[in-house]
């Protein structure tokens, strides 16, 4: 189990960490900034001391984050480590995924399924293909991006989150439960949504947003793919 950092301070960018594990080419510490795939969002990717890390994965045990080296790293348990993040792509994937909240409070559907990569995320969205307008929902979403609403995060429980199932919009991504307090993304005004992954403090900091494409990926699966522009 280790401490997630990034749950309350999205923005560290590194810490001092000790090696408590290693299984394979995975290294597991006492606390992490390295966010794990999860919630649609990929993987952090950066260094730990001299080794690379190529991805970071949740192991099976509540809240173990396994950080995966590139291969031939020999890594070795009980040593105090610096872990550094490459912060350039977190930081596009903290953007990428704050404007997939945007583009959800913009798109009036329910939500099939979700990415967020360092360089494109998209949304799928159960919709009829015409009523999905590409510069429509670019002039939208770059409307709410210019807003410069602060985000801010809430913490509710398991409870609270079942009696209100419109925090839950992707529903393929759904938090899990009996893991403690559930995360809430609030964007005020314009979204409020259960959420453990990383986002900006700011929706300016976004940036302009294009989209990229849209196009239908199945009955129930109509996908809308941003990028920064
Ligand atoms: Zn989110």
């Amino acid at each position: 189990m280790a401490q997630l950092l990034f749950r309350e301070d999205p923005y560290l960018k590194g810490c001092e960490a000790t090696v408590v594990a290693v299984h394979g080419d995975a290294v597991e510490l006492d606390r992490t900034v390295f966010y794990p795939l999860g919630g649609g969002q990929a993987g952090d990717t950066g260094k730990i001391g001299d080794w690379r890390v190529i991805d970071t994965r949740k192991g099976p045990l509540p809240d173990q984050v396994l950080h995966v080296l590139e291969p031939g790293s020999n890594p070795a348990a009980g040593g105090k480590v610096e872990v550094q993040l490459d912060w350039e792509r977190r930081h596009r994937l903290m953007r990428l995924h704050t404007a997939l909240h945007l583009l959800g409070s913009v798109v009036k559907a329910s939500v099939t399924g979700g990415r967020i990569n360092d360089d494109k995320a998209h949304l799928d969205f159960d919709i009829e293909m015409e009523r999905l307008v590409k510069d429509a929902i670019e002039a939208q979403v770059n409307e709410l991006v210019k807003t410069g609403t602060a985000t801010r995060a809430q913490w509710i429980t398991d409870a609270e989150l079942d009696a209100r199932p419109e925090l839950v919009r992707t529903m393929s991504v759904a938090p899990p439960r009996g893991e403690g307090p559930v995360r809430l993304l609030e964007i005020p005004g314009i979204d409020l949504q259960a959420c453990g992954g990383t986002h900006v403090a700011n929706t300016a900091e976004i940036g302009l947003l294009k989209v990229m494409r849209i196009r239908s990926e199945g009955k129930r699966n109509k996908r809308v793919t941003l990028e920064l522009a």
